[in-house]
């Protein structure tokens, strides 16, 4: 297929995620020193900011890594060897939580829900529930690999009821902080972790994990096995006024996080993630007018990609191809799930607009690759869902 002329790059993945003007603005400016009230005040807003979109009030450490590496701290200060402890996985983010508790040298039970679906709120609770040895749960909310994105409130509010409230709690947030509403303190989860790149819109490096006060002090209890990763170092340096860090902190991607969290604001929490159910709804409409089957759940609930299972007879590592030729990166489908799936981003800094291109693009390349359709159908689906005024919001 031709590559189109002029050249432009269009970024639908599920992170990293496209990054407004305003915050590639800021990402360019001269460094400063991490030791002056510059940089103090604005990382104090970073925080304050990051409190109302993970829902606490809580303590929030935050770490210059990845977004794995906020999951490595919650398994290296929850968790001792010999501990059992449950993960309830859903998709390949999940088994990250259990290939890291075994390293730590945890007994990992796995409650496994079929890919593509979501978990079952009581089924997880029924689990914890018999497995009583067990004081730390680990959860997916968005799980990226698939689009399944589980029901967090009811999952804490199941297993409390069913398994009691002595579990320490721990939710993967990290491609869905931003996209949907997350309120960690009312839901009761201990910690919720996040990163930089996925609906936070800015480049990857930040880590972030929201810790409540009864994790905190059972981290307290142990300190002998971490060091970068230690909640406590971290938050007492976080909490100081003005507020600080035990290491030098990714200054430039802090600075960039406080511009695009105040483009967030700005927009309002509610009419992000409003947006976020409307992209999802268009891009969903569009597979169902192409005919594809959905691999992700058919549900308000996928904010952050709609996964798209790739019909019989065609070769599904070429569908990423053919769209990458045309400056367009979607995924593809990661591990036995490769040539399977391939997976739309909507999350972060996308408009309705760039789904039209998304599935314009999608369109053109299936067409290139001699898949039967009636071209314009699944545009048509997206201009005629983002017309449809009604969007009630699903929890
Ligand atoms: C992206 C992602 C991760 C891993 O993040 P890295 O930043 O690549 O370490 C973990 N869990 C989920 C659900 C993700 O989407």
């Amino acid at each position: 297929m031709p590559i189109l002329s002029p050249h432009k790059l269009h970024l639908f993945t599920p992170g990293p995620t496209p990054v407004p003007d305003s915050v590639l603005r800021e990402l360019s400016a001269p460094i400063i020193h991490h030791r002056t009230a510059q940089w103090q005040e604005a990382f104090g807003e970073v925080l304050d900011g990051l409190r109302k979109v993970f829902g606490t009030s809580g303590d929030i450490a935050m770490f210059s890594s990845s977004g794995s590496g906020a999951m490595e701290s919650a398994v290296a200060n929850l968790v001792r060897p010999g501990d059992e402890v449950v993960v309830a996985m859903h998709g390949r983010f999940g088994m990250r939580w259990a290939q890291m508790a075994e390293r730590y040298g945890a007994v990992v039970r796995v409650h496994q829900t079929e890919r593509g679906l979501r978990p079952d709120p009581h089924e997880i609770g029924s689990f914890v529930e018999r497995h009583p040895a067990a004081r730390v749960v680990f959860c997916t909310h968005s799980e990226t690999s698939t689009g399944a994105v589980s029901d967090a409130e009811a999952i804490a509010s199941s297993i409390k009821a069913q398994a009691g409230d002595d579990h320490l709690l721990v939710l993967d947030a990290i491609s869905s902080l931003g996209a949907t509403d997350m309120q960690a303190d009312k839901w009761g989860w201990d910690c919720v972790v996040a990163g930089s790149q996925k609906a936070l819109m800015v480049p990857p490096g930040l880590s972030f994990a929201a810790i409540s006060a009864r994790a905190l002090e059972k981290s307290r209890e142990t300190s002998d096995r971490r060091w970068y990763f230690d909640w406590a170092k971290a938050i007492d340096a976080h909490r100081k006024l003005p507020p600080s860090t035990p290491v030098t902190p990714a200054l430039t991607i802090v600075l960039a996080l406080r511009v695009a969290l105040n483009l967030m604001f700005d927009e309002g929490l509610e009419a992000v993630y409003q947006r976020h159910v409307r992209l999802g709804r268009a891009t969903r409409a569009a597979v169902h007018a192409l005919g594809f089957e959905l691999f992700s759940p058919d549900d308000d609930s996928s904010v952050a990609l709609t996964a798209v299972c790739v019909p019989d007879g065609l070769d599904g590592t070429k569908i990423p191809a053919a769209l990458k030729d045309l400056g367009v990166t979607i995924a593809g489908g990661q591990d036995d799930l490769k040539g399977k799936i391939f997976r739309l981003g909507h999350c972060g800094w996308v408009n309705e607009l760039d789904v039209i291109l998304m599935i314009g693009a999608l369109e053109r390349s299936l067409h290139e690759l001699g898949v039967r359709f009636e071209l314009g159908a699944a545009l048509a689906a997206v201009q005629r869902s983002f017309l449809d005024p009604k969007i009630e919001v699903s929890a």
